[in-house]
């Protein structure tokens, strides 16, 4: 087991000496059992809320409506779920009703797919009702129960099956897929943010363009934003090595480029998507990068104004599309300056010298001047840059 686990175990078996059932579920099981490193540890078991917090000191109550408590040990916080059943799903995204039950089997059988609805227990057996591990085995997604139904109860269970498909690198099912291909509409009922959280660890995932040919084959793309008759330029993606993405930026930075959004677009698309503004100010920085793609001269301003880690990112999309770009970063390295507050002279340097008063004008020097360092037609040096500035006052009275 572990470390994680073995450093939770005590919870576990506390748990279990009172009376009550406890196991490690969901992703960390399923991780666990392919040797893949487990990042949060979820613990199900049969005691209500209000006895778990009777089994432990420390506890602060994360979600208890849902019947999750969080339980302070050694420093470490565990999250306790208390085994549930849901029912409704009236809206295709939550269910009406949730109900607490003593029964672990009841709780797997309203998990997503075999390989998440695995039981760990503390001394090590495995609960595996739905042939979870044999389909780990064989590397399949496959929904628990009747795939259709489990998609009408919940439609983000779509955008998970091919977020694993590629996370994982596994096939999906072939009842499991049909049923995507069939309910693919009900994806629109899903909050944009869920759907873009599993869409992104699609496209980072292992193997992105098994998830893409999923998405684009079942259709479910089409209930993505901006996505909707834009098969043929996202198939274009699928050709592409999409495991080289390194980050969201380049995800979209990516996507935006085969869509052919316009730079002046890229905005409102990923606003549709509801990206962070970081990250759109980054597509559209690494963009006007991307942009240079077939040009022979580098534009050292746009280098410049882009900085470090979208020059970076602008090199590793191109690599993707086909196109070594590393001179981009040989040309940004040598950039006399990264930052305009690195420019060996001031606004107040230039008043003090006599050179211009306070105003507009003053700033079209310093413009004038710091395009000219990163162009290198100067050196980055204060008494060069004091006669530069007179020089150009001079030539613009002229
Ligand atoms: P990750 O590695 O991304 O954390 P995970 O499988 O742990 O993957 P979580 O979203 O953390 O995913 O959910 C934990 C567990 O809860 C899942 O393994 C699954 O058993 C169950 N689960 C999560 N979301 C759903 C859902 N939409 N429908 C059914 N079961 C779900
Ligand atoms: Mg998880």
């Amino acid at each position: 087991m572990p470390q994680e686990f073995e450093d939770a175990r005590t919870v576990l078996q506390q748990i279990e000496n009172a009376g009550y059932e406890a196991y490690f579920v969901g992703g960390s099981v399923r991780d666990t059992l392919l040797n893949k490193k487990i990042h949060d540890v979820d613990i199900a078991s049969s005691a209500y809320p209000a006895e778990i917090k009777q089994i432990f000191k420390k506890t602060i109550d994360t979600g208890i409506e849902h019947g999750t408590v969080m339980v302070i040990h050694d420093g470490n916080g565990y999250e306790v779920t208390t085994f549930r059943t849901e029912s409704g799903y009236q809206d295709f995204r939550r269910p009406d009703k949730v109900t607490f039950v003593r029964s672990l089997k009841e709780d797997l059988m309203r998990r997503d797919f075999t390989i998440n609805a695995l039981a760990l227990r503390e001394d090590r057996t495995i609960i595996d009702i739905f042939d979870g591990v044999d389909d780990l085995n064989k590397k399949i997604i496959k929904a628990v129960g009747d795939p259709h139904e489990r998609f009408h109860e919940d439609a983000l269970r779509m955008m998970r099956a091919v977020r694993f498909a590629s996370q994982l690198d596994f096939v999906i099912n072939k009842q499991t897929l049909s049923a995507i291909s069939e309910n693919n509409y009900l994806l629109a009922k899903i909050s944009v943010e869920r759907t873009l959280v599993e869409f992104q660890k699609m496209m980072l995932g292992q193997n992105p363009n098994r998830g893409l040919i999923d998405m684009l084959g079942t259709g479910l793309s089409e209930y993505c934003p901006g996505f909707k008759n834009q098969k043929n330029k996202l198939r274009k993606l699928t050709d592409l090595k999409l495991n080289q993405l390194a980050n969201e930026e380049q995800v979209w930075t990516l996507i935006t480029w085969l869509l052919e959004i316009d730079q002046t677009q890229i905005t409102s698309f990923l606003k549709q998507w509801k990206t962070s503004n970081d990250v759109i100010k980054s597509v559209i920085a690494t963009t006007s990068v991307l942009e240079m793609q077939n040009d022979v001269k580098v534009d050292r301003m746009r280098l410049f104004k882009a900085g470090k880690i979208n020059v970076q990112n602008a090199i590793q999309v191109s690599g993707i599309l086909g196109k070594d770009q590393t001179k981009w970063m040989t040309v940004y390295s040598q950039l006399q300056v990264k930052n305009a507050n690195e420019v060996a002279i001031t606004g107040k340097d230039l008043i003090k010298a006599g050179v211009v008063k306070p105003g507009p004008e003053m700033g079209i020097i310093l413009n004038r001047i710091k395009e000219m360092i990163i162009n290198d037609q100067v050196q980055n040096e204060h008494t060069q840059l004091l006669k530069l500035a007179n020089t150009i006052q001079k030539d613009s009275r002229a």
